[in-house]
């Protein structure tokens, strides 16, 4: 699984599929040991497998942080590893997690590479059923060869277990013969700005909602909604729909064109909305409400970006902002703070490092006040359905303006408050804090939140499509494009 931004130089090498815990892909039985009694669509699919007593076999999980496009060798070393070692002799059936976005330095269309490989492997009548995250960008690649595509249903992601369930659930069915999933996908010519993507908000929850009435409807086997990853330079860029019915392909059809209409019609609605970041620094400032939680979405880590963008922090500087806390992905600085120890006064360069995209370093001065592992467990229900995580060595440094910059060793999208509350940080004492994301963020932090701000910032994840040098795309698509739809279905 792996979100590719293809806006970001830096390449994403093999070593980032492999947990550090493990030191190597998970494989095996580790499998069940670390994702059983998580909120992963493996662990839904491990209780659902073991509740209805099927055997079977967990091959391997390999997982990286979104980043760079995937580099040629690790995308062939982990795909020829995963189609080695699965056999139709061996089982019946297969459920894979991909998500869909996914982005080789060999292959566009990466996830549907994986699945044709897997095809050719397994046969034509074998078969697949596979989960997807809700920001695929859905091939006809992806859609032939599964028999069904399951896609998160809500974002920020938090039904990952129960899309882990329904693929369980599916495949034995299809063992069975007691269904025969046909299909239809339709990707009309838009993408729904990440600033819009809340499926718990207006105006997206409304095509959730006609989601949901499809997918009650008993003659549905499955119906999905993909957002769509805009930062992916790939043809397939976009949002899409798919629905499954038992071998009624008029009824899937006609259900899901319904949607894709609906979704299309109110295309306008999608667009950008975030503030500048000038006027979010000052909302946060002047709030006598606490804390306003602003979100770097030009630094969107879960969405690939470094983790180090430095334009909120100059801001809160320049308006002399007091009592707030910021995260850095910042190693080099950690290295630093270890070596002068706790309690000890430290002046540093910090951000900014990565590239030349987030800003210049910013000095500080402070004194450090805590140093940890890194490591923590949030049994909650996060964006992604992690409970397990690890950033490494993570230094917390207080200024003399109570400014709390938490510097860390690995980059960790901030999906559990977990990040700044196990260094010491209480959420609640704080005026201002800052998350680099759009929707990943809000579950762990909006309990705590007076309010929170989306921050049009620059950066590797510019909320603004037409700051993306787009090369890839073949077809006109709004809002790029004043497009048009002309239906294009896929039936298998
Ligand atoms: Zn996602």
């Amino acid at each position: 699984m792996h979100e590719s931004n293809t806006f970001i130089k830096k390449t994403t090498p093999v070593e980032n599929f492999m947990n550090p815990h493990y030191g190597d892909f998970i494989q095996g039985k580790d499998i069940v040991e670390h994702f059983k009694g998580g909120n992963h669509e493996l662990s839904g699919s491990i209780d659902e497998l073991e509740k209805q007593d099927v055997e079977f076999l967990p091959k391997m999980c390999a997982i990286a942080t979104p980043s760079g496009t995937v580099e040629k060798e690790a995308f062939n070393q982990i795909v020829d590893k995963l189609v080695n070692e699965i056999n139709s002799d061996e089982c019946d059936g297969l459920i894979v997690n991909l998500h869909g976005a996914t982005v080789s330095e060999e292959y566009l269309d990466a996830d549907g590479e994986v699945l044709l490989r897997l095809r050719k492997k397994l046969g034509k009548d074998f078969p697949i059923v596979c989960t997807l995250d809700k920001h695929a960008n859905i091939s006809t690649k992806m859609f032939k060869n599964a028999d069904v595509l399951i896609v998160f249903r809500t974002c920020p992601h938090l039904d990952t277990y129960d899309r882990g369930v329904e693929a369980a659930k599916i495949i034995i069915e299809i063992i069975k013969k007691n269904i025969n999933p046909t299909g239809t996908f339709i990707a009309p010519p838009m993408m729904i700005n990440m600033t819009k993507q809340n499926t718990f908000e207006e105006p997206v929850n409304q095509i959730i909602k006609r989601m949901n009435e499809i997918s009650d409807d008993d003659s549905v086997i499955s119906a999905s909604f993909a957002l769509g990853f805009q930062f992916a330079d790939v043809p397939e860029l976009g949002s899409s729909f798919l629905v499954y019915t038992d071998n009624n392909a008029d009824l899937s059809r006609t259900k899901c064109e319904s949607v894709a209409e609906f979704a299309w019609e109110n295309r306008h609605k999608y667009n950008l909305n975030a503030l500048e970041v000038s006027e979010a620094v000052e909302i946060a400032k002047k709030s006598t409400e606490y804390p306003v939680i602003l979100n770097d979405v030009g630094d969107n880590t879960g969405g690939g970006s470094s983790a180090d963008s430095t334009f909120l922090l100059h801001e809160i500087i320049k308006q002399d902002v007091s009592n707030y806390c910021t995260v850095f992905f910042d190693p080099e600085s950690v290295e630093k703070c270890a070596q002068k120890g706790i309690g000890q006064k430290v002046k540093l360069f910090v951000g900014g490092k990565v590239d030349d995209k987030h800003g210049d370093p910013v000095e500080i001065e402070g004194v450090v006040k805590n140093i940890t592992d890194g490591i923590w467990e949030d049994s909650e229900i996060r964006h992604g359905g992690y409970t397990k995580y690890n950033q490494g060595k993570t230094a917390l440094i207080e200024t003399d303006k109570r400014g709390s910059i938490i510097l860390t060793t690995l980059r960790q999208p901030p999906q559990s408050i977990g990040q700044i509350t196990h260094i010491g940080i209480d959420p609640k004492e704080k005026q201002l804090i800052t998350t680099r994301g759009v929707i990943l963020p809000r579950p762990a932090y909006d309990p705590f939140a007076a309010k929170t701000v989306l921050v049009n910032t620059k950066g590797t994840t510019t909320a603004d499509l037409k700051n993306l040098n787009f090369k890839n795309i073949e077809r006109e698509i709004y809002p790029i494009n004043d497009a048009e739809f002309n239906i294009k279905v896929n039936d298998v």
